[in-house]
């Protein structure tokens, strides 16, 4: 894969695009080094560099907040900053523990703008949380249904990463560059559109979004490389012309 040149901006989707997916999604190990290389390129992109997850905001933060990248939390609904506390998803989320009370391996996971359920340790469950779904979304007519890997989630209709990564380009730090989305998963497709409709590039993480991308990586190991190349390989152009 090319590396970044300093005209990118660069939007980095986390669960399997940064960290592997693992049984829980508070169980994921940060690779060493991450947060360091993440930093260097936002210096060396002048600040165009951005973190767009369906986690949620105060969430992410717990993992990147160290970071001065752009956080977007919630697939697109909490651009920069988290969303209040909303008393009807917590009350739903009860009722999902409640319902699933059988499936002790499941995880209903409340979200500050939804709610998703896990089943990834609970494969019999799947029919089970479907039906949870199917009634989540009565409740919740503001909401879309997005699946994941081994997690149904209730996401607000009116956002999405695409829009987010349009809200991030019209930001100083951003303007005029060519954005380059890498994510691994279907909430990632209308920001892989988003980027390539600017002029940009979507980049996949695995199999999964491929037939939506001009190229890839097959893991997020691969991609933390490429992105330490690219680090690398900024700073030695930007040595170069502060030569006299
Ligand atoms: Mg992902």
């Amino acid at each position: 894969m090319k590396v970044l040149d300093k005209d990118s901006a660069v939007f980095l989707d986390f669960d399997g695009t940064l960290v592997d997916i693992v049984g829980t999604p508070q169980a994921v190990v940060l690779p060493q080094g991450l947060l360091h290389t993440l930093t260097a390129l936002h210096e060396l992109l002048g600040g165009a560099i951005a973190c767009i997850s369906g986690r949620s905001y105060q969430d992410l933060t717990g993992w990147l907040g160290n970071t001065p990248l752009a956080l977007v939390g919630s697939h697109g609904a909490e651009l920069l900053g988290a969303a209040p506390p909303n008393s009807q998803l917590q009350d739903l989320a009860t009722w999902c523990s409640r319902e699933l009370q059988a499936w002790p391996s499941t995880l209903v996971e409340t979200k500050s703008c939804g709610l998703a359920l896990h089943w990834r340790q609970a494969p019999q469950a799947e029919s089970k949380v479907r039906q949870l779904a199917d009634q989540l979304l009565q409740a919740l007519p503001e909401h879309r249904l997005c699946e994941g890997k081994k997690v149904l989630e209730l996401v607000p209709r009116q956002s999405n990463k695409g829009i987010a990564l349009q809200q991030l380009m019209q930001r100083p730090e951003f303007r005029g560059k060519r954005p380059i989305f890498v994510g691994d998963d279907y909430t990632d497709i209308p920001a892989m559109q988003a980027a390539q409709n600017l002029g940009g590039v979507a980049l996949a993480v695995g199999d999964r979004v491929q037939d939506y991308a001009q190229g890839g990586f097959n893991g997020p190991a691969q991609v933390i490389d490429w992105l330490r190349r690219s680090a690398h390989a900024l700073r030695e152009e930007a040595e170069a012309r502060s030569l006299p």
